[in-house]
Parts: structure tokens; C-alpha cells; sequence
């Protein structure tokens, strides 16, 4: 994923985007980066931050760095924000986004003349780079910011800026967010509504699927509102989102406590006490808790002082391995219990399978294992996920796969996508039986989206059912 965060400011930014960017560490662990533009002009500082906070890595550039105007990020893909020199002058760019159609996009505008796009390693272009060049390929920048949102297939969030202020467009079906905020003197966007909180802001607004905006100290004007609809992501709240965060006016940490308490509601086990796999699953098992009157508790918990949630090794056993040695178990609330467990969800299954091994071995009778949203039948294809890169990474499908001797059709994935189903049944019970739980029953994609409690259709549900 990646998250940014811009502020157009009467004073120096700096000490805002300093830190409103890092409020967004838990959204990326590649690349940070930010940007100022003041009377010396643009600066940049980009680092690496895969093995110490992005807090850390700009210590230094912070002490040098002045502007009234500043954006950056924490991106999970390409180094970012990029500075443009372009027909529309020089500014700054940083975008969130997955684009599916690079190849057809680069040979478009190749046709039309441009020559060269920089390889990053690895052989992939820059998205950041390749967005540029679609907003130049206008004659203005807000007929060029909507040429991209448009082209893209995929979705795109960005922040742009240069002399005029800071323009911010959200992806035209709004799949990520931007919410803007204000303070005296200062206005700032961002993909985290709580990070410019404790710096002074209060929410001025958040924009619509396709709006553009331009931000100065003095104020936040709309260029472009189409009425698109909306296809907001349900993961944001369900797992990725951080929980002092609302999208569309809803507290991620409330619609947790409510997809728990709708689980609760629908279950007949009866555990010792309820759990949750830090940290999404802990906000699902409060709601839970509270509901059943089984009492909550923390049977492990994450060792974090050295083991920050930025530092991902980029390889799975790896990444698997870093999950395991976080945890800690309390063996005084697991022996000889029946726990009930909550995940925000089950991709691959292995870090899960170990987390119950690890259980089963520290003296647990019971794991009952509920994870807060629907069996993933279908990849993301609209942003950019490191949990998994295809079908056949989710443990659904190759599960599926087995059942039906490898003969997948789309009609046979919507049977199991129907929590009615035998099919559906049937697939519950091979996962539960591959990762030893002593019971499986997952959140209904129903009871999830009435935990939001926005219009259903404003929401995108195609990792569970498919449906775009
Ligand atoms: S497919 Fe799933 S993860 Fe991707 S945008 Fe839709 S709800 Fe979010």
C-alpha cells in the first residue's frame, strides 16, 4: 500500500509534514520521502526505510529543509515524491495507486511521442513517473490530473504541488481516501484523517470519488467534483485502516467493535475467554467480548520497543518469521483454556496455523478461530497489497481448488461465496481442518458491511464475492 500526506502552511511546514508523514508508517515499509517548495525553491529527501523508521531516516534532512508548501509519503513500491519539470512548470508529485494497464498506457504515449520512461530495479517502471507523463500529456494540469485518473486502470490517489499550492485528486471510484484538514493559517491533506490531529488540524473535509482540490494557507477550493459512485475499500476498515482513523465519517475502532459483536451474535461456543491477533483482530475480539460477556483477554502480546512495524523483510518465510518472534505468550491465560480467537482475516493461513500450533503447544484445550470479514476468494486488483500477490496465494483457493479436482469456473466461485452454501460448508471445514482449529465460522459479508453502515453499494466487496 502507501499513504501521504500534504500541508500548505502561512509558516514552514516542515515540523507538520515531518510528522503528519509519519503517522503514516503503517501503511508502507519501503520508501519515504517528502518534498518542500519555498523561497529557495523545491527540496527532496527520499530514503530507504526498511530497517528503521521513517522518523529516524529524516532526522537530518529535517534540520535542513524549509518551505511553506510540502508533501510526502511512505510508499510501499517506487521512491516517491518525484519533482517534474514539465510543460505545466515544475512540481512535485506523490500518488497511491495501482496501475494494471502499464504496458498498454506506455505504448499509448510512446505513440504519441514520448521516448523514455526510467527503469527502477527490478525492471518496473516508476508509477509515480508514468502518472507525471499522463498529467503532461494536457494542456492544463487539472484537465491533465483528471487524463490520468481517467486512464488508469487500477486507482490512483494524488497529491500534486508546485507555486499555485497543493492540489490533491482522489481516485475516481474514491477506492482510497483523502480527507482534508485545517487550522489556522494551514490547511493539509492526507490518506489518515487522525494524523494531523494532534498537530492542530480539525477536519475541514473529506473529498468525493474524482474530486480535485487545490490547497493554499488561506484555503481549499474544489476544481473538478464529477458525480462518480463510490467503491470505497472494506479492508481499510476491516484491517489496514489504523484505528484512531474514519473514512466517509466511520471510526475504523467502532466498525471493529461492531463486526465483533455481530460474530457474537451469530456463534454458539462457549470459550474460556476471547482473543485477539494483534493488532487488527484485537478491536473485532473487544466487540466480541462485550457482546457475549466472555471475558476479553491478551493470552499473547507483541514485543514491540524492538521490533517496529516498519521492519517487513520482503520475503515471506521471513516476513513469517518476524510475525512468530513478535509474539509473546502469557501461559497463565492459555493453559488448560478454550480460547476464541480473532483475526481481521485469513489470506495464506500459515502465520495463523502457527499462531494455534504455538497455542496447542503453551497448554490450550480449545482455538476457536473467527476472523472478522468472509473467506478472500478473489486478489485486490485495485491497489496495491503485499499480503497477496495472486488467487493462488489465498488459502480459499487452493482449497477449492482440491475440492473441485481443479475445474475453478466464475459460477463455481460464487457457490462458495454464498455462506448458504454446501460448497461454502465444505470449504470452512478443509481450511479448519488444514490449520488444526478446533472450529471456523467467518464473518458474513452481510454482517460486515452492516458494521460500516454506509450505503452497501459505495462499498467494494470484490475480494469476497467477486463483484465489481
Ligand atoms: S478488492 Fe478488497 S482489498 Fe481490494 S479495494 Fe476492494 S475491498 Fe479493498
Amino acid at each position: 500500500m502507501g499513504g501521504f500526506f500534504g500541508v500548505a502552511s502561512k509558516e514552514d511546514c516542515v515540523f507538520d509534514l515531518f510528522y503528519g508523514i509519519d503517522y503514516h508508517s503503517h501503511l508502507g515499509t519501503r520508501r519515504g520521502g517528502m518534498a518542500v517548495l519555498g523561497e529557495d525553491g523545491f527540496d527532496r529527501a527520499i530514503h530507504n526505510i526498511e530497517n528503521s523508521p521513517f522518523r529516524t531516516k529524516f532526522d537530518k534532512d529535517v534540520q535542513k529543509m524549509k518551505g511553506t508548501y510540502g508533501i510526502g509519503c511512505i510508499s510501499d513500491y517506487e521512491s516517491q515524491p518525484l519533482i517534474i519539470r514539465s510543460i505545466h512548470g515544475t512540481y512535485a508529485l506523490t500518488t497511491v495507486s495501482k496501475i494494471n494497464n502499464v504496458d498498454e498506457l506506455i505504448k499509448d504515449l510512446f505513440k504519441n511521442g514520448h521516448t523514455h520512461f526510467q527503469e527502477m530495479s527490478g525492471g518496473d517502471i516508476n508509477a509515480t513517473e508514468l502518472v507525471a507523463t499522463l498529467i503532461d500529456q494536457k494542456d492544463n494540469l487539472i484537465d491533465g490530473i483528471n487524463y490520468a485518473l481517467e486512464k488508469i486502470d487500477g486507482s490512483l490517489s494524488l497529491l500534486l504541488m508546485n507555486e499555485a499550492g497543493i492540489y490533491a485528486a482522489r481516485d475516481k471510484m474514491g477506492r482510497t481516501p483523502i480527507a482534508i484538514g485545517r487550522k489556522e493559517d494551514a490547511f493539509c491533506a492526507a490518506f489518515e484523517n487522525f494524523s494531523y490531529k494532534n498537530l492542530g488540524y480539525s477536519d475541514y473535509k473529506e473529498l468525493t470519488p474524482g474530486e480535485i482540490i487545490v490547497m493554499t494557507p488561506k484555503n481549499c477550493v474544489t476544481l473538478y467534483k464529477p458525480d462518480n459512485d463510490m467503491k470505497i475499500c472494506t479492508f481499510l476498515w476491516v484491517y489496514y485502516g489504523y484505528p484512531a482513523s474514519s473514512y466517509e465519517g466511520i471510526s475504523v475502532e467502532k466498525m471493529r467493535y461492531n463486526c465483533g459483536e455481530k460474530m457474537a451474535k451469530r456463534d454458539n461456543v462457549h470459550p474460556d475467554i476471547v482473543a485477539g491477533v494483534p493488532d487488527s483482530g484485537i478491536a473485532h475480539a473487544v466487540g466480541y467480548a462485550n457482546e457475549s460477556g466472555i471475558p476479553f483477554s491478551r493470552p499473547f502480546i507483541k514485543y514491540t520497543p524492538t521490533w517496529p512495524r516498519s521492519f517487513m523483510p520482503t520475503m515471506q518465510s521471513k516476513r513469517d518469521m518476524i510475525a512468530k518472534m513478535k509474539l509473546l505468550a502469557v501461559e497463565d491465560l492459555i493453559k488448560d483454556k478454550s480460547l476464541l480467537l480473532i483475526d481481521d482475516s485469513i489470506v495464506r493461513g500459515t502465520q495463523l496455523r502457527e499462531t494455534t500450533e504455538f497455542l496447542y503447544q503453551s497448554g490450550a484445550k480449545e482455538v476457536h478461530i473467527r476472523p472478522a470479514c468472509p473467506p478472500l476468494l478473489y486478489g485486490c486488483k485495485y491497489l496495491n497489497f503485499s499480503r497477496s500477490r495472486s488467487d493462488m496465494d489465498l488459502i480459499t483457493r487452493r482449497v477449492i481448488e482440491r475440492l473441485e479436482n481443479g475445474k475453478v469456473t466464475e459460477e463455481v466461485l460464487q457457490e462458495y461465496a454464498d455462506p448458504e452454501s454446501e460448497k461454502y460448508e465444505n470449504m470452512v471445514e478443509e481450511i479448519r481442518k488444514e490449520l488444526n482449529f478446533t472450529s471456523l465460522r467467518f464473518n458474513r459479508l452481510d454482517d460486515m458491511l452492516d458494521s460500516v453502515g454506509i450505503d452497501k453499494s459505495k462499498l467494494c466487496t470484490f475480494c469476497w464475492d467477486g463483484k465489481e
